[in-house]
């Protein structure tokens, strides 16, 4: 792991005896199949405000929910057979009146443990007198079947290796092409410096500026792998999920061949 930023919710690390597959089986279990909270149903006591009821219940379906994952199962593997229960869905209920905007910190949880993750996310605006109450059904869900489950934005890109040949004859220029930085200029000659050295995105203007002597590749076995948290786990969370994931998708698979 080279860089954990936990204000941000984003981890990223070098991913390496991998493969492209292997990479981009991560990348999609991450992204599609590590399960989350959102808001699923959503009944209307009162809505007078501007906006329909359809729009309202599609915001809500949007707004990212703290996720303890190990209290909550996909409805599919609940025991009660995605009937809904305490197990598989979390009850939240809101009643606002205006004027005034209503914000995602008003919704009031049945668990205290799941809770937007942006409070001040704006649901609507409410003029004086209008009324906005309902009820609403949060449940697990996977990022394959909409977005919204989905925990964050994972992606790679391929390692890249950086060749230099001794004797450049044009240092600084190779230097200035660079535009992450990735070379130094020391004693007038071409240093590749070691903080900026992932930042390359193979861009190739420092091939362009000495072809004889710079060489640029990518490892197709070494992975530069980031991944982003929209907030419901952790980004780690997500990464470590994920490889449970696949090793489960690993033994049902060895288990139908021995069947
Ligand atoms: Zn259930």
């Amino acid at each position: 792991m080279f860089e954990n930023k936990k204000k941000y919710n984003r981890v990223s690390f070098i991913l390496t005896d991998a493969s492209p597959a292997f990479a981009n089986t991560l990348r999609r279990l991450i992204m599609d199949e590590v399960p989350t909270l959102a808001i699923e149903d959503v009944e209307f006591r009162k809505n007078t405000s501007v906006l329909y009821d359809e729009i309202i219940a599609h915001r809500l379906g949007l707004i990212p929910l703290a996720t303890d994952i190990d209290s909550y199962k996909l409805p599919e593997e609940c025991t009660c057979k995605g009937e809904g229960c305490s197990q598989c869905q979390v009850h939240f209920s809101l009643k606002a009146k205006g004027p005034g905007m209503v914000y995602a910190s008003e919704l009031v949880s049945k668990d205290p443990k799941i809770i937007p993750v942006f409070p001040k996310t704006p649901i609507v605006k409410l003029g004086k007198g209008q009324v906005l109450e309902l009820e609403a059904t949060a449940v697990l869900g996977k990022g394959q079947n909409h977005v919204k489950w989905s925990p964050g934005m994972a992606y790679y890109k391929y390692k890249p290796q950086i060749e230099l040949a001794k004797g450049i004859p044009n240092p600084k220029e190779v230097v200035q092409s660079c535009p992450v930085d990735v070379y130094d200029l020391k004693n007038n000659q071409v240093a590749i410096n070691k903080d900026n050295e992932l930042r390359c995105h193979l861009c190739g203007n420092c091939v362009d500026v000495a072809p004889n002597h710079v060489k640029l590749n990518e490892s197709d076995k070494e992975f530069v792998f980031f991944v982003e948290s929209w907030g419901q786990l952790s980004a780690k969370e997500m990464v470590e999920r994920s490889l449970e994931i696949f090793k489960k998708k690993l033994d049902d698979f060895c288990e139908h061949l021995n069947a």
